[in-house]
């Protein structure tokens, strides 16, 4: 037993003058009194002492003189999981541990277990501040530096690809990947639906038009079905796309062979948006490899990040040159400044690439902790029928960098959010695809059956978890607990 649980002790020939003593001293709340062989025999709380005070009992009276009231009380051994799932159930904020002698041994409160447990929050690790340290140390700040080159030669060395520009977003990166394949007004740019609205941004911002493709169910990611369908379409009316951009949704691969073999087959490069998918896996090969250019993202809640910040990779040497003259600015190599073109500020600094250094370092133990979050949930909740997990096709290896799911039909993931939320628990409904954004109305979209939309199907059902990498087990725990309940009452 701690010094704090000790001073909220009472014994039983101590007064109720005593107990309240001890409540408001202890500010937590609560008093505990004790036998003499340390027994718990009674939990004071502040309503408790009213309730006696307004029955007439004066503050001088014994404790063991009182009536007895039961309370509630956890066996030793209880986990913090267990601990906050039995103050839930029982609607209380304190609970004490006794051991099998009814000793009092610990103390669960409401307030240090049920931190807020967010859906993906950043992870730094031991690295990040010696590179950013250097970066200070030397002065070299911004622009560019040697951190920044250093992250570009130890991504691409990761990736197995020949080049990569580290950039200020992964927005940035999109869209100078539709410059540097020439999209411009009145172009036209296939793009997955079922993502986040940064893929599809950048189209508007070359004033390009978006035709969304729907998903399909074994991956969630573009349908080959409805990319074949709709590029067989476009090259009837002779308007086949500048470009293909297949987004890795969710930290999985796309099916990239029937994929690429439809993009060649018609002659349209693709991009990939591999901003979720860092790290994952299609036949054995980086996910975000796959494209003309590739797509990563170091925002906050990526699985790895820089605060903020980006990366365009691609096997092309000239494309990846070209892309850092676009991103400063399009200058020319003259003395005064010169410009022939419309360039922009879309560079890394040194000092953010320091700290992707440091987390490149660790991706791999990030991917191990994210791809342990998705099985201890698929442990925890494996007699639950209402929830199906995104699948893993045999030819993918996800990052799982958000564990999702779709819930039977009848069951409003908005509800069991809204439940969640109560708890403190941050869940989110599955991306809101973009052929049914208001920002999109009137975009063309080709879907993966002739009577079956994949994508709205996904966001209709669908459910994203916490899945941080710095999620304790009694957190995962505390998810589940919760999720299986919501559901229960759902
Ligand atoms: C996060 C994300 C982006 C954008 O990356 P930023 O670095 O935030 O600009 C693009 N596409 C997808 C699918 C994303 O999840």
């Amino acid at each position: 037993m701690t010094p704090a649980i000790q001073m909220l002790c009472v014994s039983c020939d101590d007064t109720l003058q005593l107990a309240m003593e001890r409540l408001q001293v202890g500010g937590k709340g609560i008093a505990l009194e004790l036998d003499a062989e340390a027994r718990l025999v009674r939990v004071f709380t502040d309503g408790d002492v009213r309730r006696l005070l307004l029955d007439g009992t004066a503050l001088d009276t014994p404790l063991e003189r009182l009536p007895t009231r039961p309370f509630r009380s956890a066996p030793a051994g209880t986990t913090p999981g267990q601990a906050l799932t039995l103050l839930d159930r029982y609607v209380i904020d304190h609970l004490p541990v006794v051991d099998t002698a009814g000793r009092l041994v610990d103390l669960f409160q409401r307030r240090d277990l049920s931190e807020r447990i967010f859906l993906s929050s950043p992870h730094i690790g031991q690295d990040e501040q010696g590179f950013v340290a250097d970066a200070f140390q030397t002065n070299w700040i911004a622009p560019l530096g040697p951190n920044v080159d250093a992250f570009e030669l130890e991504m691409a060395g990761f990736l197995g690809i020949g080049h990569a520009a580290a950039l200020s977003s992964g927005t940035a990166a999109l869209h100078l990947a539709l410059r540097l394949l020439d999209v411009g007004p009145g172009d036209r740019v296939f793009c997955s639906s079922l993502t986040f609205v940064a893929s599809a941004n950048p189209i508007l911002y070359q004033f390009a038009t978006p035709v969304f493709i729907d998903c399909e169910p074994e991956s969630w990611n573009m349908s080959p079905v409805a990319l074949e369908k709709a590029l067989a379409a476009a090259l009837r009316a002779n308007a086949l796309p500048k470009a293909v951009m297949v987004v890795d949704l969710y930290g999985q691969s796309a099916d990239m062979d029937p994929l690429l073999a439809l993009c060649e087959r018609y002659g349209v490069p693709m991009i990939e948006d591999a901003a979720e998918s860092l790290g994952a896996t299609y036949k054995g090969r980086q996910s975000g490899t796959f494209g003309r250019l590739g797509v990563f993202s170091f925002n906050g809640n990526k699985i790895i990040t820089t605060s903020g910040g980006g990366m365009l990779v691609s096997d092309d040497p000239d494309l990846i040159t070209r892309a850092r003259h676009l991103a400063t600015q399009a200058r020319e190599p003259a003395l005064h400044y010169e410009h022939v073109e419309v360039g922009y500020n879309y560079r890394m600094s040194n000092v953010l690439a320091g700290i992707g250094r440091g987390q490149l370092g660790v991706l791999d133990q990030r991917i191990a902790a994210r791809r342990g979050v998705f099985d201890k949930y698929r442990e925890q909740l494996r007699e639950v029928e209402a929830i199906h997990w995104m699948p893993e096709p045999e030819w993918s290896r996800s990052n799982r960098w958000l564990t999702t799911a779709t819930l039977a039909e009848g069951i409003d993931p908005a509800r069991v959010i809204h439940q969640l939320a109560r708890l403190d628990i941050e869940a989110r409904p599955v991306w809101k695809p973009m052929h049914l954004q208001p920002l999109f109305a009137g975009a063309a979209y080709v879907t993966h059956g002739d009577n079956h939309d994949c994508s709205a199907t996904l966001f209709g059902r669908g459910l994203c978890l916490p899945s941080g990498s710095n999620m304790t087990a009694a957190q995962v725990e505390r998810v589940a607990d919760a999720l299986r309940r919501a559901l229960a009452s759902a």
